[in-house]
């Protein structure tokens, strides 16, 4: 099974604006899977339909073989999301933001707690663990994302431009942190607007484009086109 199969996705949204038309996306299990697209292409929608956070109007997804119609908490499980904006509360404590987003996927506290400390240790932020999340820099605020979204241990983590306004020195080190996990056995899908980015760490990818895929291919036989 796929670790991300979607068929004849499409997206209307209520305004009438139609965002993506018939979109079909294979995602096999390991895979290091770039979206790319330019901005408004729809990658954040197909994004925001995989996580359920956005209806679709019609097609199907699955994750790991789950339905997000008829398996949604299953489908659920297997998924790790890292969106694009900081959405956790800003007065809450760094290990709490962790732990109770293991508690949403049913963690006990003890298992809770051991990956929340596992997580943020490798992703430097274990210090930090008791400050509120409103005292963190910009960049610890993404790490804090990914040690959110890993903390169920996910078997597909999708990040949506995980490093729009990163400088470069955190740019590295994230790259070589989603490396580490995808070695792990994490299937690991991003999107972005730039080559580079999907050029240095992806190995296949699908190029998006007013909302339909435009081309599938791996990076290699891309690099080899240009
Ligand atoms: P749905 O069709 O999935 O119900 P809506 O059309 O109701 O979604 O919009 C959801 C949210 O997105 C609303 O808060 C809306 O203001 C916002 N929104 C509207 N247009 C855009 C746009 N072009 N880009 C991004 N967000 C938008
Ligand atoms: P990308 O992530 O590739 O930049 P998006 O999926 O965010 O693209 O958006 C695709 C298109 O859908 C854009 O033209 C955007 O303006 C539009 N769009 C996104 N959200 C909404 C919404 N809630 N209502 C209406 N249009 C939207």
């Amino acid at each position: 099974i796929a670790a991300l199969s979607i068929s004849g996705l499409h997206k209307t949204y209520s305004n009438g604006f139609v965002a993506l038309r018939g979109l079909d996306l294979v995602v096999r299990q390991g895979d290091f899977f770039a979206l790319l697209g330019p901005n408004g292409a729809g990658k954040s929608t197909t994004i925001g339909i995989t996580s359920s956070l956005v209806n679709k109007s019609a097609g199907s997804v699955s994750i790991f073989g789950h339905s997000i119609d008829s398996e949604l908490s299953k489908a659920k499980k297997c998924l790790g999301l890292v969106p694009q904006e900081f959405n956790f509360n800003q007065f809450e404590k760094v290990i709490d933001i962790v732990t109770n987003q293991a508690g949403y996927y049913g963690l006990p506290r003890k298992k809770a707690l051991k990956n929340a400390e596992k997580y943020l240790r490798q992703l430097g932020l274990w210090e930090k663990r008791d400050d509120i999340s409103r005292a963190l820099s910009g960049g610890m605020k993404r790490r804090l994302m990914i040690a959110r979204a890993l903390v169920h241990e996910p078997k597909l983590l999708i990040l949506d431009e995980p490093t729009a306004g990163v400088d470069i020195e955190l740019r590295r080190s994230m790259w070589s942190f989603l490396e580490s996990i995808n070695a792990q056995g994490v299937t690991i899908i991003l999107t972005t607007h730039y080559l580079e980015e999907a050029e240095s760490l992806c190995r296949n990818i699908a190029i998006i484009d007013k909302g339909e895929i435009i081309e599938n291919t791996s990076m290699r036989t891309l690099l080899s086109k240009l």
